[in-house]
């Protein structure tokens, strides 16, 4: 008999039939004598509508109200699906973050869970009653209701695995797994049996919204067994989808395990600053301060004392990004201020890459058989990143999931 925290997103529980279709996977779960703790998120585009509403009224510095507001998507998924379930003829209770005191700290809209109880979880799954919560959704210090950052139902279930040390997390979705690539967009990308949880984090940080970002690093961190699933495949034994692994390599380890990108970016170049000591912080400065955050910066080799310096940040940032650099412009002097908010960063990702050169070269020759110019670049140990413009995402994906070998 085996625990599994079971979490369903937004398309698996996006009409009456989908959360009937929840409701017979939860009843094989538990034929086969197992326990299972629901996480669900609002139904498909749900939350993305309660978003237009807020901001519609002005949303800015409202973090607070918006927490209220977009909470509610998942209060409507788990009574449905709690329902739907007692329907079925099983004992369920549903229940928002607060309810299961799922603390967190005061960050609203981006908020981090801190711990949970699991008093009244255990006691369900003594009673035979199957817990459905809420995801996405917690209380902050003061009891305010917080919510965890876009995508972060699959956090709230990786933290309900860890706290009730579930034998698996499995977050059910709209593939069947984790791909070498997103599937919509590269259609030749293959699902992965099973990635490292290292390759994981990174291809989420870079972009991919298989998986939330925080629920990788926790899952990481805690060491919770993962699992990536489809809710569309009804036989379960050919439904095993992607299995994110704690060991430092899997069977058969590719050089690059999947190639991802992010729209959400934007560069500005400050053209003609001198070329001193402090400048960088000169103009990363303020910000920083405003609660900016820089990814990729290069500065360019000065020719007569005068260099460009460029960094990326994220596109929501970019109009108060390039109003703070003009304004240090006007101080510290130096030619003009440019900004482009019409680039993606396109990534690969991969282990292998530790123990092996040339997987740059691999990666630009690829793009630049294609004509795609490569606008700036960043590496680390497991991963290669470029930016170039959004025009050529698609065929940038492509070609280089291609050229190193990705295809079906
Ligand atoms: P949910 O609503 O179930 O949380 P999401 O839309 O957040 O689902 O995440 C699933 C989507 O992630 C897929 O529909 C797919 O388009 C996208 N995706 C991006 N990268 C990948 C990848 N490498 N493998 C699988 N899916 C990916
Ligand atoms: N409903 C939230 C969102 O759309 C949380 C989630 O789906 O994981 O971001
Ligand atoms: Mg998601």
């Amino acid at each position: 008999m085996a625990l599994y925290v079971q979490k369903y997103g937004g398309t698996s529980v996006g009409s009456l039939e989908r959360i009937d279709s929840v409701v017979k996977r939860i009843d094989r779960c538990l034929a086969s004598g197992h326990h299972v703790i629901v996480v669900v998120s609002a139904m498909a585009g749900e939350t993305d509508r309660l978003i237009d509403l807020g901001l519609a009224l002005g949303a800015q510095g409202g973090e607070r109200e918006m927490d209220m507001l977009m909470s509610t998507g998942e209060q409507v998924s788990i009574a449905l699906l709690a329902l739907a379930l007692k329907a079925h003829g099983h004992a369920s209770r549903s229940y928002l973050g607060s309810q299961v005191a799922i603390r967190t700290d005061d960050a609203h809209t981006r908020a981090r869970i801190i711990d949970m109880d699991t008093k009244r979880l255990s006691a369900d799954l003594d009673d035979g009653v199957v817990p459905v919560i809420a995801g996405f959704q917690g209380v902050g210090p003061d009891g305010e209701i917080t919510t965890l950052g876009r995508g972060g139902s699959d956090t709230t279930a990786v933290a309900v695995a860890y706290a009730l040390s579930a034998d698996e997390c499995q977050i059910f979705t709209d593939v069947d797994g984790v791909y070498t690539a997103d599937p919509r967009i590269v259609p030749n990308a293959r699902r992965l049996d099973a990635i490292t949880i290292e390759e994981m984090q990174e291809l989420s940080s870079l972009g991919s919204k298989v998986l939330a970002v925080r629920s990788v690093e926790f899952a990481n961190k805690h060491r919770v067994p993962l699992r990536v699933l489809s809710s569309f495949v009804e036989d379960d034994n050919q439904n095993t989808g992607t299995l994110i692994t704690h060991e430092e390599t899997v069977m058969e380890q590719p050089l690059v395990s999947g190639v991802t990108y992010s729209k959400d970016e934007a560069k500005i170049t400050f053209v003609g600053v001198s070329d001193e000591p402090g400048v960088a912080s000169d103009i990363l400065g303020p910000v920083g301060d405003a609660g900016i955050e820089v990814d990729m910066i290069v500065q360019n080799t000065a020719l007569d004392g005068r260099t460009d310096f460029t960094f990326t940040v994220r596109r929501g940032d970019f109009a108060q990004a390039m109003q703070l650099v003009r304004e240090v412009r006007d101080q510290v002097g130096g030619r003009e201020v440019v900004g482009d908010d019409g680039i993606v960063k396109l990534s690969v990702v991969g282990v292998g890459m530790r123990s092996h050169a040339g997987v740059a070269t691999t990666m630009f020759k690829a793009l630049a058989q294609e004509g795609i110019n490569i606008q700036m670049v960043s590496t680390s140990e497991i991963k290669i990143s470029v930016v170039i413009a959004e025009r050529y995402l698609e065929l940038g994906l492509r070609c280089v999931h291609s050229a190193f070998g990705l295809d079906t």
